[in-house]
C-alpha cells in the first residue's frame, strides 16, 4: 500500500481539512506514515496568513527536493494553493499537484495521478462538494472533533488574505452539521466538539444564524463540551451570549479578536467596529457571564500606526485582561488593500519592540489569572499523555488552559472529564491533582 506523509500549518480549519484528506487517502487504500523515509507522497497543507509562514513552505519543498530529488511525489495544498494556484505549480514544477482549500476532496484522485506522472492542479470553487457530510475524517486518537459549519469570509478586512484563499462565506446545512455531530458522538467516541469557521457568527443557512447552530448542537445526547472559533466583534450578539449562558455544555470561552485598540487603525483596517463598541461588547459579555475566560488576537505595526495607536492598543490589554492572547507583528499580504495604504511603513526594529512589551504585559497577566486558580478545582477533558512525561496526563479546562497531572487511575480515561484541584502553575501552563 502507498504511504503517505501529510504536514500542516496554520489554523484548525487547516487542521480539520488535514483530517478528511488521510480519512479519504485511507479510504482509498493508502497508509498514513510519520516517517520521512517511508513516505512516497508528501502532502503539505499550507498557510499564507503571514509571509513567514509561505516562507517555510517553500524552504520546506526545496528541502524535500534536495533530499530525494524525483524519488518522492510531493504536492501542496491549502491556502498557499488556493492564493497562487497555477502560478505555483509553473514556479515550483517539482509539485506533483496542487489543490486549493475548496478541492481537498480531490485528494486522492491528485494522488494516483501524480502516481502515475500526471501532474494535477484544481483550486476552484466546490461549494456542492462543501456542503457533503463529512463521516470520514480521520479522528483516530482524538478527543475532539472539529466541524465546520461555514467556510470563507466576506468582510475584507484590509490585511487579510483569507478573503482571497478560503473564498466567500458558504454556510453548511444544518442537517449536515448534525450527522457530522452524531457521526463523531456515536461512531468515533468524541464528546467536544469543536465549530468552526473563519467567521462563525456570520452563520446564516435558511434563516438559521450562529445561535441557533450552538444551541442545537448543544442539546444533542451525549455532547459533552461545545467550542467554537472565530467571532467577528461586530456579529457578537447578546442572544448568543444567552445561549451560551443557558448551556452547561458550551464552554464559555470566547475569542474575541481586537486586533488593535486605536479608533484610527481599526479604521484603517476596515474592522467595522469601533474600540467602545467592543469594549461593549467586552461588559456585556461579563455582565452575563461572570465566569468566561476571553482571548483575542492583535497586530502591531499596521501602517499607519504611532505610538499613541500603540498606547491606545496597550490600554485595552491592560483593562480588559485577556485570559489568552495572540499578537503579531503586521505581515504585508498580496491583493489585500492596505498593500495600498499611503500612511507610512512602520520599521521592523519598532513594531518588534511594541510586540516584545505587548506580550511581556500580557505574560505578567496571564500568570496572574493563573496563580489565582491555585487550590480551586475545575473539570479537565483529558486529552492524551503528556509528551514530556508519559507517566502525566494532559487535558483542558472549559477556558483552554492546559493542565498536567500524574495519571494514577486516569489513564483509562483519556476522553472523559474529571476533576482536578490546581497546585502549581506557570504562564503557559497549570500542574494539577485529580480529585
Ligand atoms: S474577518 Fe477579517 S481577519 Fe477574519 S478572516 Fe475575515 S477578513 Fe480575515
Amino acid at each position: 500500500m502507498p504511504k503517505f506523509k501529510i504536514e500542516t500549518w496554520g489554523c484548525q480549519m487547516n487542521e480539520y481539512d488535514s483530517q478528511k484528506m488521510v480519512g479519504l487517502l485511507k479510504q482509498n487504500g493508502f497508509t498514513q506514515t510519520e516517517s520521512e523515509e517511508e513516505a512516497e507522497v508528501f502532502i503539505l497543507n499550507t498557510c499564507s496568513v503571514r509571509e513567514k509562514a509561505v516562507h517555510k513552505i517553500h524552504s520546506r519543498v526545496g528541502v524535500l527536493k534536495k533530499r530525494y530529488g524525483e524519488g518522492k511525489i510531493v504536492g501542496i495544498c491549502g491556502c498557499v494553493a488556493s492564493q497562487e494556484g497555477r502560478a505555483l505549480m509553473e514556479k515550483i514544477p517539482y509539485l506533483k499537484f496542487v489543490l486549493g482549500t475548496r478541492s481537498t476532496h480531490l485528494i486522492a484522485k491528485a494522488v494516483n495521478r501524480a502516481m502515475n506522472g500526471l501532474k494535477f492542479l484544481d483550486s476552484n470553487d466546490h461549494k456542492i462538494e462543501m456542503d457533503a457530510p463529512v463521516t470520514f475524517a480521520e479522528r483516530t486518537g482524538k478527543t475532539k472533533a472539529y466541524i465546520s459549519i461555514i467556510e470563507g469570509c466576506d468582510n475584507f478586512c484590509t490585511y487579510c488574505v483569507v478573503p482571497f484563499t478560503r473564498g466567500r462565506e458558504h454556510s453548511r446545512p444544518l442537517s449536515i452539521i448534525l450527522n457530522e455531530v452524531r457521526d463523531a458522538v456515536e461512531n468515533q467516541g468524541i464528546h467536544e466538539i469543536e465549530l468552526l469557521g473563519q467567521n462563525v457568527n456570520s452563520y446564516d443557512y435558511e434563516g438559521k444564524g450562529f445561535a441557533d447552530v450552538l444551541e442545537v448542537v448543544s442539546n444533542q445526547p451525549d455532547v459533552q463540551r461545545v467550542r467554537f472559533l472565530t467571532s467577528h466583534p461586530k456579529d457578537f450578539n447578546e442572544r448568543l451570549v444567552r445561549v451560551i449562558a443557558a448551556h452547561d455544555n458550551i464552554c464559555p470561552t470566547i475569542h474575541l479578536p481586537m486586533q488593535s485598540g486605536s479608533d484610527r487603525i481599526l479604521k484603517k483596517m476596515g474592522r467595522q467596529y469601533t474600540r467602545s463598541d467592543y469594549l461593549d461588547k467586552i461588559k456585556m459579555i461579563r455582565d452575563i457571564l461572570p465566569e468566561c475566560w476571553i482571548s483575542s488576537d492583535f497586530i502591531v505595526g499596521f501602517p499607519g500606526e504611532e505610538e499613541s495607536d500603540f498606547l491606545d492598543t496597550m490600554d485595552v490589554i491592560q483593562s480588559v485582561k485577556y485570559d489568552n492572547l495572540f499578537s503579531f507583528k503586521y505581515s504585508p499580504r498580496p491583493r489585500t488593500a492596505a498593500l495600498k495604504l499611503r500612511d507610512t511603513l512602520v520599521s521592523d526594529s519598532i513594531a518588534s519592540s511594541r510586540l516584545s512589551v505587548l506580550q511581556h504585559t500580557q505574560e505578567q497577566i496571564q500568570l496572574n489569572k493563573h496563580l489565582a486558580m491555585i487550590n480551586h478545582v475545575y473539570p479537565v477533558l483529558i486529552e492524551s499523555f503528556s509528551k514530556k512525561n508519559p507517566k502525566r496526563l494532559t487535558g483542558r479546562t472549559e477556558g483552554n488552559h492546559v493542565v498536567h497531572f500524574e495519571a494514577g487511575r486516569a489513564a483509562q480515561l483519556i476522553g472523559s472529564i474529571v476533576d482536578v484541584r490546581i497546585e502549581t502553575v506557570t504562564m503557559a501552563s497549570l500542574k494539577a491533582r485529580l480529585l
